[in-house]
């Protein structure tokens, strides 16, 4: 160094660093500015040059790399302020809790196209940005909502009584949920605070943001999800960031985004499995946005009108047993006389047998009088299955061929629209071939039934009637999805068949009956979730009958099963989901599940299910002492996943059980640096990737 230049500050920097490095931290720089943390810098690594976030020196490592090992920051992205400190705490916790690097965990969370860009199209972009605001100062004249229900008003009493505490939001479809976020918005917003608003599924996003706009013609409402352009994308990220934006509607990317003046968060539909990312860093958006609000000292509002059993069990009083976290907020009626649909059970062990030889009909006689009965009057049916295609699987009755995927160990699906094979796993398509592969026969014929077959065995059945459908099959092409619900909401459709797509949100005034027609799957699933869930999809969907109060009086949800007296139907009849909650809360108490219990599942996939087996044993073992040591911590054996084998991917996972969180969070982390170790040993034979899963939401 030349005795005249000035000296040289150390700073630390994020990377987004693989995860075979392991769990880093911040790497030392050296830059001829002192950085404040949060600010965006290139930096070279290894021999390129990436996007990292300045972040504290780490004391410990600081000491250890001498000045003279370390390379200069290369540049500093200017103009734009530093990432608040409440953002680097919500990132460093996820990274601790989730089991992530703390830079693969930052770098994820910021828009993909800011770690492309240099300083130079940074100032291009700050500056688009704010002559764009500068020719859309917004007002801040908001025309006032409707006169709150008496439930509404009592609803944000409790509100306003509860303060920074988080609530649960527990009201029926229709009760007015949303009303009330935008009540709670309208405060914040007045008070000159921004307000983050997240839903489960990008679907939903539109309809929500077009009801805020309304709402609030004068402010500025952005989105983010995954389905906008990059370029988008980093805009609404921006006007969050630097505070331009007053809402900011979101996915659960949105949980992380960084705002200026945070004032509230609200977690719709907070029981929706889509707030849990399924892979790399498996973080709960929701569970985020709590720990969050506390960081930051912002209410958090969770809504829902079927609780995840989590939220419920935090919002239960210590009194009844539960860990009173949160406040509970019910709102148990629909708004105006709308009624929910009277609940009918079939049974489907009594309804007539078949001719022998013959498959039973997809609707049983009552229930398809029903609905012929609705369109006759004019009135809309919806009628659920959630499988997609024509039939899940295709048998020859001479060998017993089946249609299996060659790569995985699940059936491939046939679809009759193109006359294809498809793997719903991989992906892997095939044409249907003429004749058995294996011996020839002609006659191969679909088992079993998926909603396209479902589609078509309702136009035979109910002729004259005009039969839809609503699925990932039918929606795959843009706009697709908003045609198909605009034709129903025109009435040009009289029986929807759809997947579990169409229970969730979409708002159908003319449908009177809601049928759901293979329910019972869920209550045999091994996932001690699956019951929770139908129950939830099952609520959700009866609420898509009878909003409009005009035809709510003879309203039906139909469930056909052969189990007509499981708990499951018997709370549904009521619409009870305190009881359904308080039968499933005992058997998990009793299990020592959630929310009695926390979880993680180690999972590895490989090149064969003994590699990959062999890796979990071993990682178990190593970490025996330490379950030991630390109490409480249960190691459950590895087992392969439900679908074992994906695209010539063996999986297998093994379960850790703790009925503390502290402890277990503090197993974890002593655990992971032996896994990662193992993990690099084991990749010989043929382990390619491990992961732990944090609160698993699938087992
Ligand atoms: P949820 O979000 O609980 O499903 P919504 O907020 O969508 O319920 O309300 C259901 C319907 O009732 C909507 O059409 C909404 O516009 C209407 N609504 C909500 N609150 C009121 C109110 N106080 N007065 C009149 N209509 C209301
Ligand atoms: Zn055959
Ligand atoms: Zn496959």
């Amino acid at each position: 160094m030349h005795l005249a230049d000035p000296p040289l500050h150390r700073v630390g920097v994020v990377v987004d660093t693989p995860q075979h490095s392991g769990l880093s931290g911040p790497l030392d720089y050296l830059c001829a500015d002192a950085l404040a943390p949060g600010t965006l810098v290139r930096v070279p690594l290894g021999r390129r040059e990436v996007t990292g976030v300045v972040w504290p020196l780490d004391a410990a490592a600081a000491q250890a790399l001498p000045e003279g090992q370390l390379r200069q920051v290369a540049e500093v992205l200017s103009g734009l302020p530093p990432l608040p400190a409440a953002w680097r705490a919500l990132v460093g916790f996820a990274a601790g809790y989730y089991q992530r690097g703390l830079g693969e965990m930052a770098l994820m969370v910021l828009p993909p196209e800011l770690r492309e860009l240099d300083d130079v199209q940074w100032q291009r972009r700050l500056k688009r940005l704010h002559k764009a605001l500068a020719a859309d100062p917004g007002s801040a004249a908001d025309p006032e909502g409707p006169a709150l229900t008496v439930q509404q008003a009592a609803a944000l009493a409790a509100l306003a009584q509860a303060g920074a505490q988080p609530c649960l939001l527990w009201g029926s479809t229709g009760s007015g949920k949303t009303e009330i976020y935008l009540r709670q918005s309208e405060q914040v917003l007045a008070a000159g605070r921004q307000v983050l608003i997240m839903v489960p599924e990008i679907n939903l996003t539109p309809q929500l943001e077009a009801r805020v706009a309304q709402r609030f013609p004068g402010r500025r409402i952005v989105s983010l999800h995954s389905g906008l352009t990059p370029a988008q994308r980093l805009r609404s990220w921006l006007m969050a960031h630097l505070g331009h934006a007053d809402i900011v509607l979101g996915t659960r990317l949105s949980v992380f985004t960084p705002l200026l003046r945070p004032g509230l968060i609200v977690v719709d539909e907070e029981h929706d499995p889509s707030y849990k990312q399924q892979d790399g860093a498996r973080y709960s958006a929701r569970d985020l946005a709590v720990f969050r609000g506390r960081l930051e000292g912002v209410p958090v509002l969770l809504g829902s009108a079927t609780p995840s059993l989590e939220s419920w069990f935090n919002a239960m009083p210590v009194a009844e047993g539960g860990a009173g976290r949160y406040v509970r907020v019910a709102m148990p009626a629909r708004v105006g006389d709308g009624a929910m649909p009277r609940v009918r059970v079939l049974d489907l062990s009594r309804a007539p047998k078949p001719p022998l030889g013959q498959a039973p009909p997809p609707l049983a006689q009552e229930l398809l009088a029903a609905i012929s009965e609705r369109v006759e009057r004019g009135e809309q049916s919806l009628v659920l299955l959630n499988r997609r295609g024509y039939a899940p699987v295709l048998h020859c009755s001479d060998c017993g061929w089946k249609s299996g995927c060659p790569h995985c160990s699940a059936w491939r699906v046939f679809h009759k629209v193109d006359r294809s094979l498809r793997c719903h796993h991989c992906g892997f398509t095939e044409r249907v071939p003429r004749a058995c592969p294996d011996c020839g026969n002609q006659d191969i014929a679909p088992v079993g039934r998926g909603t396209e077959r479902l589609e078509e065995q309702l136009a035979e059945a109910l002729p004259g009637a005009r039969v839809g459908r609503i699925d990932a099959d039918v929606t795959r092409h843009k706009g697709a999805l908003e045609a198909q619900l605009a034709s129903v909401h025109a009435g040009e459709v009289d029986v929807l068949v759809g997947t579990q797509m169409v229970a969730k949100g979409h708002d159908f005034r003319r449908i009177t009956l809601v049928a759901a027609v293979n329910p019972d799957a869920a209550l045999f699933a091994s996932d001690f979730r699956a019951a929770e869930r139908q129950f939830a999809l099952l609520m959700q969907a009866a609420g898509r009958a009878g909003r409009d109060a005009l035809v709510s009086g003879h309203s039906e949800m139909w469930v056909q099963t052969w189990h007509p007296t499981h708990a499951l139907y018997q709370t549904l009849r009521s619409y009870d989901y305190a009881g359904f909650a308080a039968q499933q809360l005992k058997e998990r108490e009793m299990a020592g599940l959630p929310p009695y219990a926390s979880l993680a599942m180690l999972r590895a996939e490989g090149k064969t299910q003994e590699a990959v087996q062999a890796y979990l044993q071993a990682a178990l073992a190593a970490v025996e002492p330490l379950a030991e040591a630390l109490g409480g911590v249960a190691l459950y054996p590895p087992v392969p996943t439900p679908v074992q084998r994906v695209a010539n991917v063996e999986r297998a996972q093994a379960m850790i059980e703790c009925p503390q969180r502290p402890a277990l969070q503090r197993f974890l982390a002593q655990a992971h640096p032996r896994w990662l170790a193992l993990a690099q040993q084991h990749r010989r034979s043929g382990v390619i990737r491990w992961a732990v899963d944090v609160d698993p939401l699938s087992i």
